[in-house]
């Protein structure tokens, strides 16, 4: 028994069913309508709907803009403008892409989603640069998520990104 083990007791399937879930060093150690406790931390879920982790299949983690101030779309109607716009804005953004892929991928998994499909531009200019940031930003997220209890995975912004943008 680890500190971080619990005990989910009055959750409901998407069946309406009521289900409960004893979680074990983070992982799903028994699923089923009435579990016996022992001697974790019982976690009411007061009826609420127990789901899979979300999958979010199109995301853009090089364009990001997430932890940056508002910023008002500049772009023309165009795809160019569009594509020269970007690149100009990107290059002076106050947090090179890690950092801004980093809050992202923080955000949805906070909210529930535990996989994602991202494209990532790579041209000329930037190269792999963006696509090598988000990647190493993602496992080094991921890493920290495995070797941390579900208590404390707040902290995972807390590795150093790489500077690029
Ligand atoms: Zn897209």
């Amino acid at each position: 028994m680890s500190p971080g083990d619990i005990l989910l007791v009055n959750a409901r399937s998407i069946a309406g069913a009521r289900v409960e879930v004893r979680v074990r060093d983070g992982v799903i150690a028994a699923l089923g309508p009435a579990l016996e406790p022992h001697g974790e931390t019982i976690v009411d879920a007061a009826g609420d709907l127990l789901l899979p982790a979300l999958v979010d299949s199109h995301m853009h983690l090089d364009k990001t803009l997430y932890g940056l101030p508002w910023q008002p779309h500049a772009a023309a109607a165009n795809r160019r403008s569009r594509i020269e716009t970007e690149k100009t804005q990107r290059a002076s953004l106050a947090q090179p892409v890690a950092v801004r892929a980093g809050n992202l991928i923080e955000r949805i998994v906070a909210q529930g989603t535990l996989h994602c499909r991202t494209h990532v531009d790579v041209d000329p200019g930037w190269g792999l640069k963006t696509w090598t940031a988000c990647w190493r930003r993602k496992n080094a997220i991921a890493t920290q998520y495995r070797s941390r209890s579900w208590r404390s995975r707040k902290a995972a912004s807390s590795l150093a990104p790489e500077p690029w943008r």
